[in-house]
């Protein structure tokens, strides 16, 4: 296969299928053996897809995710995702989210805690404390006449609408693994097994959040229009998913993100776009990514292109792991934000430290 530039530079890097770039536990390390049998036998079977703009033309940038299976990633030259093809067939998907996904993915949020106790622990406070968080960034915004309604979408124990629920709301969560509904349920939640349309029999939302949900799906623009429905008017949208524009901050660099069961790879740019077609316009986000939407009057709206920078930032994070390796980085980065803020910042930090150090003497 011929390989254009950009791609024979990250090839060089990101071909290895077979070896993990994190550490792994022993029962992980089975699960990938597995994994690899059940595509070798076809037991999992894969298809080619086209990215989301539709477009086939792609630069391929990776064959291998962390966990060291074969994956590759294409960034599309027309639109600038970065997407998961060819990618395990929707009946292969459910299949390995049943058997193996938690056993390979189980512990590699983190890879210093091995006690799966700990770790379930350890993600039910991060959501808790993610859900206050997002209760206060969204609080202005929801209605004070009537109890408003909040719908968690890929809800895991329902940790993040604790929040919610303290303050008053109506809170619902769905999800497609109930393993994790039970100590929810315990402090009064309602969460049940399905999708977003299984939340439809509770009516309209005021707030409806995703966390680490979009990356998952194949198909998200279906997921926007679904959650469109499921909003009132003036509803608010949160969607939360690992940014591709935010691979440098990580050691590995995008060895760090890519993983087999990531089908898309957004950056703001186009997360807000595939929200824009589904009619929501966007008010608030970081390359994280977070986006805050609000239902648009319009129904759609035409997309666009975003190519260029993610083109570029590969680029420059093929440079920022070189300077990772070669342990230039903080010299680096200290040169960047010297850059950033400008001389004349500088001066002025410099002289507001003499000036207190003055005062605190005095
Ligand atoms: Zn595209």
């Amino acid at each position: 296969m011929q390989y254009p530039l950009l791609s024979r530079l990250f090839l060089s890097r990101y071909r290895t299928p077979g070896t993990p770039s994190i550490g792994m536990s022993s029962s992980q390390l089975k699960g990938i053996e597995e994994y690899n049998k059940k595509c070798e036998s076809g037991e999992y079977s894969f298809e080619r897809v086209p990215c989301l703009c539709g477009s086939s033309k792609s630069y391929c940038v990776g064959l291998a995710c962390r966990y060291g299976l074969s994956t590759e990633s294409h960034l599309c030259l027309k639109c600038g995702m970065l997407r998961t093809d060819p990618r395990p067939t929707e009946e292969s998907l459910n299949k390995f989210y049943k058997e193996l996904y938690g056993t390979i993915y189980e512990f590699a949020a983190d890879q210093e805690v091995f006690d799966s106790e700990l770790r379930v622990e350890q993600r039910y406070q991060e959501q808790k404390k993610r859900g206050e968080w997002l209760y206060q960034e969204i609080k202005s915004k929801l209605p004070t006449d009537r109890a408003p309604k909040v719908f968690d979408i890929g809800c895991n124990s329902g940790a993040a609408l604790l929040a919610f629920k303290e303050a008053g709301c109506e809170c619902f969560g769905c999800d497609l693994g109930v393993s994790s509904f039970e100590r929810g349920r315990k402090e009064g939640l309602t969460l049940v097994e399905g999708d977003e349309t299984a939340l439809k029999q509770f009516g309209t939302a005021d707030f409806v959040f995703l966390s680490h949900v979009m990356e998952h799906l194949p198909h998200p623009g279906a997921t926007f229009n679904n959650i469109r429905g499921l909003l009132g008017d003036g509803g608010h949208l949160y969607v939360e998913v690992p940014g591709m524009l935010r691979f440098h901050t990580r050691a590995q660099g995008m060895m760090q993100y890519l993983q087999n069961a990531h089908l898309y790879h957004f950056s703001l740019g186009t997360l807000t776009d595939l929200a824009r077609q589904s009619g929501f316009v966007r008010y608030k986000g970081s390359q994280l990514v977070s986006g805050f939407f609000t239902k648009d009057s319009k129904n759609t709206l035409p997309v666009c292109r975003h190519y260029l920078r993610p083109y570029l930032y590969l680029l420059y994070i093929f440079f920022v792991e070189i300077l990772y390796k070669t342990r230039l980085l903080p010299a680096f980065m200290a040169a960047y934000f010297f850059a950033r803020r400008g001389v004349r910042h500088m001066i002025w930090d410099i002289w507001g430290f003499i000036v207190r150090k003055k005062k605190n003497q005095g």
